[in-house]
Formats: C-alpha cells, sequence, structure tokens
C-alpha cells in the first residue's frame, strides 16, 4: 500500500502540491495523469523515494515516513521499488549485461547471473547477446530492458515515467501488455502518462489536473 497524507512540495515558490492525498492499494494497475508541467514526474519521485516532501506523511508497504529509516531499512525499502525513467535509465556505452548486474540486489550470493538475466530478457521478450552495447537497441527495446531490470530486482512496486512517450504504436502495446503481465503476476504498477489513449488501459486513475495542487 502506498499512501501519501497531506503532502506539500514547493520548487522555490512554485508550488507542485499543496496538501495532497493519494493511496494507491497493493497490486493497482495505476494510471497517474495529467498535462505536461503538473508534477507527475516529481510525484513519481516522491513514491520512489527519490525526492523528498516538504510536510505531510508517506507510508510505503507498511513503512511510514520512510525518509526516517535507518541506510540499511531505506535500502530493502528502496529495492522494493523500481522507477523505469522516461529515458530508460540505461548506460547506453555499456553491455546489456553491464546493465542488468546493477539491479541484484546481493552480490554475494552464488547465483548464476547470467541465466536470471537470460530468464529476465526472455519475459520482455528480447533474444539477445548479453554483451551487445546499449545503443545498439531500439527504443521500444530499451523500454524492455529498463523493465528487464525491474524483474530481476524482484520489486514489488513498478514506477514507470511515461513508458510508451517515445514509442511508436506497435511498441506501445507491446509495454501495455507486458506491464499487464507483471500486474496480474502481482505486481502494484503505477504508470504516469500525459497520453489520453493509454487511460482506458488501467484499473485506477488519478488525474492531477482535479485534484488540488496536481
Ligand atoms: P510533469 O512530469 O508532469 O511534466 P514535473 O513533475 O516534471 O511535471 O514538474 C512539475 C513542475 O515542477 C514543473 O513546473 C517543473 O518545471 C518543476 N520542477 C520539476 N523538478 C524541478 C526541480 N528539480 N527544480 C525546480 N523546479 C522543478
Ligand atoms: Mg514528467
Amino acid at each position: 500500500m502506498i499512501k501519501l497524507n497531506n503532502i506539500n512540495k514547493k520548487y522555490d515558490s512554485h508550488e507542485i502540491f499543496k496538501d495532497f492525498n493519494l493511496e494507491i492499494a497493493d497490486g493497482e494497475f495505476c494510471a497517474i495523469y495529467g498535462p505536461s508541467g503538473s508534477g507527475k514526474s516529481t510525484l513519481l519521485n516522491i513514491i520512489g523515494l527519490l525526492e523528498k516532501v516538504d510536510s505531510g506523511s508517506i507510508c510505503i508497504n507498511n513503512i511510514s515516513n520512510p525518509f526516517f529509516l535507518n541506510k540499511k531499512g531505506r535500502k530493502l525499502l528502496k529495492n522494493d521499488i523500481s522507477i523505469i525513467f522516461q529515458n530508460f535509465g540505461l548506460l547506453e556505452n555499456k553491455t546489456v549485461y553491464q546493465n542488468l548486474l546493477y539491479s541484484f540486489n546481493d552480490n554475494k550470493k552464488k547465483i548464476d547471473k547470467k541465466k536470471i538475466m537470460d530468464d529476465a530478457l526472455k519475459k520482455v521478450n528480447i533474444e539477445t547477446n548479453l554483451n551487445k552495447m546499449i545503443s545498439k537497441f531500439s527504443g521500444g527495446e530499451q523500454q524492455r530492458i529498463a523493465i528487464a531490470k525491474a524483474i530481476i530486482k524482484k520489486s514489488s512496486i513498478i514506477l514507470c515515467d511515461e513508458p510508451t512517450g517515445n514509442l511508436d504504436n506497435d511498441n506501445k502495446i507491446k509495454i501495455i501488455n507486458l506491464l499487464k503481465t507483471l500486474n496480474k503476476e502481482g505486481k502494484t504498477i503505477i504508470v504516469v502518462t500525459h497520453d489520453l489513449e493509454m487511460k482506458k488501459e488501467f484499473n485506477k486513475l488519478i488525474n492531477l489536473e482535479c485534484i488540488e495542487g496536481g
């Protein structure tokens, strides 16, 4: 469960959220909709613990005010949340293997990392040599490799910032279907979008235009 209670967030004097409330249940397939500049990415970064609020409370997976957690607790919670950034967040001049390696939580554990990577890539429908450079993949493929990272991390919450923003229709459908599959497997999926067409795909819609502060 993700709960934001009366949060306030300003950048300089620009008020992004004023007494803003939000509740997203476990296993939800949720879209946050709003025009450019309405605070969608900010909200995703707040939920993903990358951005602090000025006031108000946050509760994620029964942990209240996660910013007060110690380093270890915070790391554990952060592992349970994956953010897929609008620009995919991959290191372009590194290989698939090098990019996916960052997603393993415990590097000391003796596990077959290559097999886990191959399985995750199969799941997102990418057949590749792990030594191929990220820059050699199309946008749609890079988006799916970014999702493979979240699969390897085993995060229960996946946040996606405009996941279809840079894709053609064919690739849009692939991404949405992939996110739906992950949701059916129990993951909470939260997608930020300004694409009106995408809205109908989701079970829950949060419209930033309609809420105070959005
Ligand atoms: P969206 O993702 O809906 O387009 P954002 O969350 O990126 O909106 O931004 C909301 C508003 O906050 C915008 O006006 C943006 O310019 C401003 N903003 C975002 N991040 C920062 C920052 N780090 N410093 C100052 N202003 C910011
Ligand atoms: Mg944005």
